[in-house]
């Protein structure tokens, strides 16, 4: 394993695969997917039109749901964990992943237990079981708690790559995306007005360059930098004054 993060390649601890801002981001995709299902419910017919007048049924034939939230939220199979051709997650429901993640999750924890005979013995986990049931929001906690192992297993990047097509899948539907907000500092690396912090991310990071920014470091650097920059702006302004003024 070398040192680098598979998803945004930037330096990460040895024994992981993802970086800690790419795991955040799937924790941040975990929190807000029982808040994304239930605002697909809502999206599930678009809408039910007026009732008609004097009748006592529909005027119109029922408007036809929306077969992309039928998708995301029924039943369906197993998670396809081993896709190596990366064409299978289209139409895999929102349970379904969450359940074959967690499943082969566990299946790769090891568990100690005691024999009959009283030895200790370490097998590997039948089965995850979260303790709140079996629904979305069951699976993203559980899946949540073990975040910091899955990615220091090398299937992580495959885990995240199928978690973000399928907040991108809802988000397509719900109409939803995470809040950015530009950032007043200029990069430290390029010196571009271009650092812009999301919600669902645990850097603030410059469209220009790889440069990223924990909040502590960007109000570190925006302390350093901004009195100097506000100083250059009011005598460029003052100059422009007397220029118009002559
Ligand atoms: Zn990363
Ligand atoms: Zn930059």
């Amino acid at each position: 394993m070398d040192n680098t993060c598979r998803i945004c390649h930037h330096v990460t601890a040895e024994e992981r695969y993802l970086c800690d801002g790419c795991e955040y981001r799937a924790c941040t995709w975990l929190r807000a997917l029982p808040k994304q299902a239930a605002l697909l419910e809502v999206c599930l017919q678009p809408t039910t039109g007026p009732a008609q007048r004097g009748g006592s049924g529909r005027a119109h034939s029922p408007l036809p749901l929306d077969i992309r939230v039928l998708d995301l939220l029924g039943p369906g199979h197993a998670a396809h964990i081993q896709d190596p051709h990366g064409d299978q997650t289209g139409g895999i429901p929102i349970v379904a992943l969450l359940a074959g993640w967690s499943r082969y999750l566990a299946s790769e924890i090891p568990a100690v237990h005691h024999d009959a005979h009283g030895t200790i013995r370490i097998d590997r986990c039948e089965d995850a079981w979260p303790r709140t049931g079996t629904g979305i929001p069951a699976w993203c906690s559980w899946l949540q708690a073990y975040l910091p192992y899955a990615v220091t297993r090398p299937w992580a990047e495959e885990m995240y790559g199928q978690l973000e097509e399928l907040l991108s899948r809802i988000q397509r539907v719900t109409h939803t995306t995470p809040r950015r907000t530009a950032r007043d500092a200029p990069c430290p690396g390029c010196q571009a007005f271009a650092l812009v912090e999301r919600e669902d991310e645990l850097h603030i990071s410059c469209q220009v360059c790889d440069v990223r920014l924990t909040p502590e470091q960007y109000t570190e650097h925006r302390d350093a930098v901004m009195p100097a920059l506000a100083r250059i702006a009011l005598l460029m302004s003052a100059q422009a004054a007397q220029q118009t003024a002559a």
